[in-house]
Order: C-alpha cells, then structure tokens, then sequence
C-alpha cells in the first residue's frame, strides 16, 4: 500500500485510535479483576478472622492443641513472652511480619500486610488483636515445654498466598496481549478495505478530471450520489462548464477580432495591389492612400478598443479609488455631444441632472457614457431627439440615455453588450461602428459594481439605463 497515500493514513490513524482505546480497555479490565480478586482475598481473610476470633473455640483448641488450619492458610499467633514479642504457627510455618505491624495488632490496631512466607511465597496477611481471659496454653513444638499465658494480649494473623491471583492476572494479560494484536489485524484488513471502498469514487473523479483536457471540455465526471463526495463531482462539473464557457468565448473573441481585423487590411491590400498594376494618374494615387489611411484608422481603432478590453480585464491601471462627480461629468459630456448633434439635427434633451458621487475611474466612466451617448447620435435619424438624466436614489444613481433611433429586437437587447456584435453588420461598419463599444461600457460599469441594460422596442426609440453604486 502506498504509504503516502490518504488510504494508508486514514487506516493508521483509525488502527491508532483504535490501539489506543483497547490499550485503555484492557487496563482497564485487568486492573479491575485484579482490584476484585484482591479484594475478595481480604474479605474472606476478614471472615476468616473474625471466625478464629471466636475466642472460646479458638483458644480452647489452641490450648488443647487441636488447632486445624485450613489447606494454603497460615495462621500465627503472636504475643509477649517475658517482654518478647514470641511468634507461633501451629503449623510452624513462618511469616515474614513487622513488628510495628504485630504490636499495633497487639495493642488493638489490625491491619492488612502483603508479606513472604518463609519458603518465598506472597502472602496477603491480616491481624486482628485478639484477647482472653483465663489461661492459654499454646504448644512450643516437640519435647519443648509448651508457653502458658494468663489473660495476655494476642494478636492473630491470618495469611493466605497469593499466587493464585497472580496465576489468573497473568492468564488474563496473556489473553488481552494477544487480543489486542488478533483485534487490531483483523480492524485493519477491516479499515483499509473501508477507507479504500469510501474514497474509490475520488480516485474515479481525480481520473476523469485528468483525462477532460483543453479540447474535450465537453465531458463531465459522473455524479452517482448525493453526499460529500457527489458535491464535489458537481462543483468540479460546475467548474468544468465554466471553464468550457470561457474557451469558447475566447475562441469566439479571437475569431470575431481576426475577422474585423481582416476586413481592413484586405481594402489595404486590394486598393494597393489595385494602384500599383499599372502608372495612375496623381488623384488615383490619392484617392487610393486615402482608403488605405481610412482603413488604417478603423484597423487601429479596432486594435486600441481591443487593447482597452484586455487591459480592463486584467484591471491594469484602473484607478478604484477616485471620486467622481457623475453629474459633472455628464454636464461635459452632453456639451460634446451638443456639437455632434446640432451638426446632425438631432434635438438634445438633458433632463435633471442630480449630483452623485461614485467611486471609481474617472476617465474609464467617461468612456463608457461616452459610447453610450456616441451611439444614440449614431443612430438616431435627423429631426430625432437625444436625451440624458440622472437621477440620484438611495444607495444608487441612475443614468439614462434616450433617443427616438430605429430600436432594438428584443432577442437583440442582451446580444449588443457581446464583444463585436452589430445587429446591422453592414450599416454600421460604414458608420466606423466596430461593435466593442457596448461591450467596452458593460466592462467598466461592472468593474465599478454597476449594472447597464436597454429598453427599446423597434421604431420605438432605446433607453439605456446604467446603475452605479453611490459613493459613501
Ligand atoms: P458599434 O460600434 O457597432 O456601435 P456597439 O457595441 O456600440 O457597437 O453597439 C452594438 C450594436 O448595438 C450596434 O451595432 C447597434 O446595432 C446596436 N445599438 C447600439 N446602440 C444603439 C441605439 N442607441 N439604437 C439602436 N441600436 C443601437
């Protein structure tokens, strides 16, 4: 498995945590039994204990030497001889005890001890003091004289080995350290084959989206459901359209600019092939360098509008944040075209003119009222009428350009603000129309966070309306 892989580290991850919580688990569990088991030891020591402390039987049986200790129980009896501490098994078998620990229990105190029998064994010892009033004869060992004691404290220790605890913690740990390995091999076949089976639809959705290329950006990745992973199948589908949209726009652009470039330079190239057949008299040669220099203009004017547009969408060298004063800048504009229209016999109406403060560029707003404007003297007959408002509401200004021109069709309306669309080629290719300028408009109003649109109807006039944010 690919160690680099999302895969192989999800499942080790899972593997970790996993390890981890059996880890905690099984300490968990062997701590309890053992915490149980010795505390059960201690409470049948406790029993054990207080069934010895029954003086009578106890003491009688010591005294008639009779004592029966019970199989893996140790039983001592402890007391003062002659101011000795004296230690005595009835099975002579000896404990490794304190005697701070044995006094306490003398003097009343008992108490729990974990401690060594002689032979090396552990052993959970209890002490409980234990008292009698009378005499006690408690056997020495054989041919001894046995010790008599006369209503002298006592302490009585009762022990038992613990190995047998010891004997099933170990079987238990035996069990949870091959446990745990056997469950986390199996948890990790498990894992692995899981996380593999979740993320298989990425590896699909990373192969597709490798094979879409620049030229088959017609093809989609396969959206088989509705979670997560269908989410990110669409966004990249999503993100797919886009990008095709985007290409062929370009290539669109870049064909509709060879074209209006082309037409240009073919004039150029038949007027100059044209005059150079045969000697032309000096007015031929004019006449033919003045098509040359008029194609020329409209070759250049073509390249420069097309320079502004590349410049605009890289946003180079738009200045964002000037203030201008809409309506003085307007006032300026309808002087221009007050010129344009009296050589034409156009009327021009400028209507309220509210003051508006926007932010933005200056001379790229300029340029696109401009085309506005420019258009409707373009396009209006003579004896027709131009006019332009503002009207400043709220949050926005609205300018509006109006002219009694021929009007747009309505499936037109959207396609005039296309790079290079004329709804009249012909026409308005003779009137030095080149169909960026509405084009080059809707770019700057939207850089500027505005909206531009028309409202025309053919014969009826067109209104265009653009929107801009007013400046705080
Ligand atoms: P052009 O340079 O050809 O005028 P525009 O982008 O400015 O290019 O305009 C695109 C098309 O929209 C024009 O060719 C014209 O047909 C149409 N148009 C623009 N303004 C008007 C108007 N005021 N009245 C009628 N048609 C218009």
């Amino acid at each position: 498995m690919n160690t680099r892989s999302f895969t192989f580290r999800i499942t080790l991850w899972y593997l970790l945590v996993l390890l981890g919580l059996m880890c905690a688990l099984g300490a968990g569990v062997y701590s309890y039994v053992s915490h149980s088991l010795y505390r059960n030891l201690d409470d049948s020591l406790a029993i054990r204990a207080t069934q010895l402390g029954d003086i009578p039987t106890t003491v009688e049986n010591i005294k008639k030497g009779e004592f029966a200790e019970k199989i893996g129980e140790v039983v001592v009896l402890c007391f003062h001889e002659n101011k000795k501490l004296v230690e005595v098994s009835p099975r002579d078998f000896k404990l490794v005890l304190d005697d701070t620990f044995v006094e306490q229990a003398i003097a009343g105190l008992g108490g729990y001890v974990t401690t060594t029998s002689d032979d090396g064994q552990v052993v959970r010892a209890l002490a409980v003091p234990l008292s009698y009033e009378g005499t006690v004869t408690v056997p020495r060992g054989p041919g001894e004289p046995p010790h008599v004691l006369e209503g002298e404290p006592m302490a009585l220790v009762v022990g038992r080995a613990t190995d047998y605890i010891d004997d099933a913690l170990r079987g238990l740990l035996r069990t949870l350290l091959w446990a745990i390995p056997l469950v986390l091999l199996v948890a990790s076949a498990g894992g692995a084959f899981l996380a593999r089976r979740a993320l298989a639809p990425v590896d699909r959705i990373s192969q597709t989206a490798r094979q879409i290329g620049a030229h088959d950006l017609s093809r989609r990745i396969e959206v088989n459901s509705r979670d997560e992973l269908g989410r990110l199948a669409e966004t990249l589908n999503d993100m797919i359209s886009r990008l095709q949209n985007a290409f062929a726009r370009q290539r669109q652009f870049t064909a509709d600019a060879s074209h209006e470039l082309r037409a240009p330079l073919a004039i150029i190239q038949a007027e100059a092939t044209l005059a150079l057949q045969k000697e032309r008299s000096t007015a031929d040669y004019r006449r033919a360098l003045e098509a040359v220099a008029a194609e020329t203009g409209h070759a250049t004017y073509v390249v420069e509008q097309l320079l502004g547009l590349a410049r605009m969408d890289a946003m180079d060298g738009l200045e964002r944040n000037g203030l201008v004063q809409v309506d003085t800048l307007v006032q300026g504009l309808a002087e221009e075209v007050g010129a344009l229209c009296r050589e034409k016999g156009l009327e021009l109406r400028i209507g309220p003119l509210n003051a508006a403060v926007v932010r933005g560029d200056d001379r790229r707003l300029r340029e696109a009222l401009l085309n506005i404007l420019d258009n409707a003297v373009r396009y209006t007959p003579v004896g027709g009428t131009v006019s332009i408002s503002i009207v400043a509401s709220g949050a926005e200004t609205l300018v509006q350009v109006a002219d009694t021109g021929p009007g747009i069709h309505e499936g037109e309306l959207t396609r005039i603000f296309e790079r290079f669309y004329r709804v009249d080629r012909a026409r308005t290719r003779t009137g030095g129309g080149s169909g960026l300028g509405l084009a080059i408009s809707r770019t700057i109003v939207e850089l500027h966070g505005g909206r531009i649109d028309v409202e025309s109807e053919p014969g009826k006039g067109s209104l265009f309306r653009v929107r801009l944010p007013i400046a705080d």
